[in-house]
């Protein structure tokens, strides 16, 4: 992470662009890996430099636009406020505050993270044992990868004691942006658990896979894990059936399985990226009559106060 960029005009620089002045910091910093980076083209018009360059206009605003659109900020355990728990039988631990890349599209980018600070991790576990529904446990954030190998050794072992707990899940991004942290120590502490282990990564484009992907991943599924990806659908970035036909077969080609579709979440500053369900429609009809049916991702919407996460058809 030593090497991450932290302003827009250290990441434009390296990529040899000029400074048009068409980006802002704000308060959401920003935050880019040299390995994601130079997974980009010298254009500001590439699909991965647009995925977390700080546009100006992300000072649009709406009013249909909101910090919270799925009232995460309340939907939390007054004991450990660390759990988010929307749906049955699984329960989402957050257990970082922070990734290893700023997505400007990101859902959690205003999230009162200091409410619900991952600091007591332990106790959250404990209070999602003594709730013997529960059967799935989600490790989110943040990205919990950006723990180190002992912190979630301790986590895992925490878990392993909790006989009602069948699968653990992990939602990361790491191996995309910061594949190394594939390592040995990691690997280790998930091939020793006995829970069913799944591993969700977040891939938005083709791009963002190459040789170093493939790597992390094969280790990952070494380990015993399986692997599926969710993708946010983002004007500008992949609202392109073709695009997402291809991210599929790569996706395929390295090893994972397309799961989630996201249609975007109405979140102030991320209008840009505004896909609506219509056009999502389309594009995934187009997906549906070029691929296998297993490798069709579910679109998906999350209606707040809904069961589940909603699939919207064709
Ligand atoms: C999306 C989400 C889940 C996982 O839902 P699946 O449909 O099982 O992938 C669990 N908990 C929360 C709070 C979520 O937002
Ligand atoms: S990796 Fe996920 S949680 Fe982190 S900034 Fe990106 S979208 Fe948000």
């Amino acid at each position: 992470m030593r090497g991450a960029f932290r302003n827009s005009k250290d990441l434009l620089d390296y990529l040899n662009l000029p400074n048009t002045g068409n980006f802002i910091e704000n308060e959401f910093s920003t935050l880019v890996t040299k390995s994601f980076a130079n997974r980009m083209k010298n254009t500001y018009d590439d699909p991965l430099l647009r995925q977390v360059l700080p546009d100006v206009k992300e000072r649009n605003a709406h009013s249909a636009f909101v910090e919270d659109p799925l009232n995460e900020f309340s939907t939390s355990n007054k004991n450990s406020p660390n759990i988010l728990q929307k749906y049955q039988k699984r329960a989402l631990l957050i257990t970082s505050n922070a990734c290893a890349i700023n997505c400007r599209y990101c859902f959690r980018r205003h999230f009162p993270y200091k409410l619900h600070r991952p600091k007591n991790i332990e106790q959250a576990i404990f209070e999602i044992g003594l709730d013997s529904s529960i059967s799935e446990i989600i490790l989110s954030g943040g990205d919990p990868l950006i723990l180190d190998d002992e912190g979630l050794q301790a986590i895992f072992q925490q878990i392993d004691n909790i006989k009602t707990i069948k699968t653990i899940r992990i939602h990361t991004r790491l191996p995309i942006v910061l594949p190394q942290r594939i390592s040995e120590g990691l690997i280790h502490t998930l091939a020793c658990t006995d829970k069913k282990l799944v591993v969700v990564v977040h891939v938005n484009h083709p791009n963002e896979l190459d040789h170093e992907t493939k790597r992390a991943f094969d280790c990952l599924k070494n380990s015993g894990a399986w692997l599926l990806n969710q993708s946010v659908l983002l004007k500008g970035v992949n609202d392109d059936a073709q695009i997402l036909i291809d991210l599929s077969n790569k996706l395929f080609d390295q090893g994972v399985l397309p799961y989630y579709l996201h249609l975007p979440d109405k979140v102030a500053k991320t209008m840009h990226f505004f896909v609506d369900t219509k056009k999502g429609q389309r594009i995934h009809k187009k997906m549906q009559a070029n691929l296998p049916g297993y490798l069709l991702p579910n679109l998906i919407k999350e209606i707040p106060g809904q069961p589940s996460k909603t699939i919207i058809s064709a």
